[in-house]
């Protein structure tokens, strides 16, 4: 009785038929069917409902811009944990990890630019009429 579905598709079944998800490797089921992963399932859904709920999120975590891509929105995730230091919401531990992480991502953020620039300039400076495949064989 193991092959009722083909193997390559779970065997559990979905509110709307058998399911149609890939089985985890070693097993019959995919993650959501799996009897073995009911307790992370579980967990996990906790975890979604509490982020949801704001239960679990830190002040941080909230306070946080969005996006950590450019120096701005580095400079306003700085502001946060200056801010939380301040007001005691963030523990000094944290507060020097995270200055070690921002300037990291400072740093790759102005090499990223760099090389963009760099890029740039090098292709603006490339004479138009040369054959360059001609010139290095
Ligand atoms: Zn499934």
């Amino acid at each position: 009785m193991k092959e009722l579905q083909p193997k390559n598709k779970c065997a559990g079944i979905s509110k709307t038929g058998p399911c149609k998800a890939r089985p985890m490797g070693g097993s019959q089921f995919c993650f959501f069917h799996d009897p073995k992963f009911a307790d992370e399932r579980k967990k996990a859904r906790r975890r979604g409902a509490a982020v949801k709920h704001g239960l679990e999120a830190t002040p941080l975590a909230m306070k946080a811009p969005e996006g950590l891509q450019t120096i701005a929105q580095l400079m306003e995730l700085v502001e946060v944990v200056l801010r939380g230091c301040i007001e005691g919401d963030v523990e000094s531990k944290l507060a020097s990890a995270m200055s070690g992480l921002i300037k990291t991502q400072a740093n790759l953020i102005v090499d990223f630019k760099l090389e963009d620039r760099i890029e740039a300039l090098e292709e603006a400076a490339q004479p138009k009429e040369v054959d360059y495949e001609t010139q290095i064989a």
